[in-house]
């Protein structure tokens, strides 16, 4: 953590020093090539325009005018033929200058000391003070050669609006550094508050709390972030829930197939309660044992890995098949059971959706009523993905009431016990319905009135 904050304020620091070593070659280049022969020419106009008034105005006092001018920013040197020098203004750092310049300039030549000062990398030629960098004007003042040497003081230039363009850039620097500091730790604050959260999530602890206010990218991370936090607790929630079902599941036959064997020990058991006790044993078995099965059947299908067998089948005939093989059962209830099952064709694991109509099949006879009826049709329908069947089962059975119907998909829940108590079953099968359908991209709904009757629609894309 802290070091994405330490690499982001090198980095940032690092990106400003190197820019202001770029920008600074770059004005060095800038000054070499355009500011500093203009920067010469404007100085010999001016040095030319004071050996112009110098030689107009014999009658001036030349070294009460040189003064006066290097008082407003200048350093001069004159010498004349005889040798005699006199600087004015600030001395120069260097103050050697070849006698061939001297004799040239005597001589009448002006000389560009400024233009050819030689090119340092770092030290634009500008700031070097020395007797060289100057220009060099032929001067003459009552009839008597002069030469004279000039360049700007950048001392004095340097006035207050210097002092404060370099306050300025010093201040830019020194906030800009203070700044990324802190505008770095508020960048990734964030992070360092979803590791937290990360590390409570890994202890089980999901009630993280993020700030989810930020419309960027790390606003959006820790949306998703407490999104998949969410998620993972409810499936905690299902996976702890489930867990106590099947444990309740298990130990509720089990007990019974106890306490009969237990009762069937009993050596003065007419004959009658004895095939009634091992029958009710027998049940529990079957319990126990369709209920192994649908959980490893949801399992497997929870797990993705039993590998849908598709393949192109007729739903139309399976499920007349199917109603076929329930015949009997729905004659013993006195079920009037009609149909509409016209040859349809689609794509699916033909063992797999054979489960989900058995399913449906048996709940309409389970929760029927005597002599209630139960009718099933295939309907196509259009939709914008190319078309689905519309598979329904309708009952007029018990029905369900509005809390009910939100429920009766959740593994192991069963409605209102004591209307269900007496008959079979786990709970489990519409899980395995709503499981199955979703492996086939399709759906599962219910409409039920509670004393009425229930309608169940399976959606299945078309071939
Ligand atoms: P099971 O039938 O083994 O209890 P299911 O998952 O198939 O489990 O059904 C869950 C619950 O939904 C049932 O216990 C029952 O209360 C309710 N149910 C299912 N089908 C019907 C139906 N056709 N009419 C009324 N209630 C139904």
């Amino acid at each position: 953590m802290k070091t994405l904050y330490v690499k982001f304020v090198a980095i940032t620091i690092g990106i400003m020093l190197l820019s202001s070593i770029i920008a600074f070659l770059l004005s060095n280049a800038y000054y070499q090539q355009k500011l500093k022969p203009y920067n010469d020419e404007k100085i010999t106009k001016m040095a030319q325009s004071i050996a112009a008034y110098t030689d107009d105005h014999p009658d001036v006092d030349l070294p009460e005018y040189l003064n006066s001018i290097s008082s407003i920013g200048y350093q001069m040197f004159l010498i004349d033929k005889a040798g005699d020098e006199t600087f004015y203004g600030a001395p120069f750092r260097v103050n050697s200058l070849p006698a061939s310049t001297r004799a040239q300039v005597l001589d009448g030549h002006v000389y560009h000391g400024i233009l050819h000062f030689p090119q340092a990398l770092f030290i634009t030629g500008f700031f070097a003070n020395e007797l060289k960098n100057t220009i060099g004007v032929p001067l003459t003042h009552n009839g008597k050669q002069y030469a004279l040497f000039i360049r700007p003081d950048i001392k004095l230039l340097f006035n207050e609006m210097h002092l404060l363009f370099a306050w300025l850039l010093g201040l830019t620097i020194l906030l800009s550094i203070l700044l990324v500091l802190f505008g770095t730790k508020y960048l990734v604050k964030p992070i360092s508050t979803l590791t937290h959260a990360t590390k409570s999530l890994a202890e089980g602890d999901f009630n993280v709390k993020l700030a989810v206010n930020r419309r960027d990218e790390l606003g959006e991370l820790s949306r998703s972030f407490l999104g998949m936090a969410r998620k993972l607790e409810q499936m905690d929630e299902m996976r702890k829930e489930f867990i106590s079902n099947i444990s309740h599941d298990i130990q509720s036959p089990l007990s019974n197939i106890k306490g009969y064997t237990n009762l069937l020990e009993n050596e003065s058991l007419s004959v009658e309660d004895r095939r009634q006790y091992t029958s009710i044993i027998n049940d529990e078995i079957k319990r126990l044992s369709t209920m192994t099965k649908q959980l490893l059947l949801l399992a497997s299908l929870d797990r993705n890995d039993q590998m849908l067998e598709k393949k192109p089948f007729n739903v139309g005939q399976q499920i007349k098949e199917l109603v076929r093989n329930y015949q009997y059962l729905v004659s013993e209830k006195g079920i009037m059971l009609s149909y509409s099952l016209p040859n349809v064709e689609i794509i699916g694991d033909p063992s797999l959706l054979h489960t989900v109509w058995d399913n449906l099949l048996t709940n309409a006879i389970k929760y029927n009523k005597q002599d209630g009826s139960i009718d099933i049709s295939i309907d196509e329908k259009e939709t914008e993905g190319g078309g689905a069947i519309l598979v329904t089962f309708k009952d007029t059975g018990i029905g369900l009431n509005q809390a009910e119907t939100e429920r009766i998909f959740d593994r192991f829940y069963r409605a209102d016990a004591a209307r269900t108590r007496t008959i079979e079953g786990t709970g489990l099968g519409l899980s395995i319905v709503q499981t199955i359908l979703h492996l086939h991209h399709g759906r599962v709904s219910v409409e039920s009135q509670y004393g009425e009757g229930t309608a169940f629609i399976v959606e299945l894309p078309a071939k």
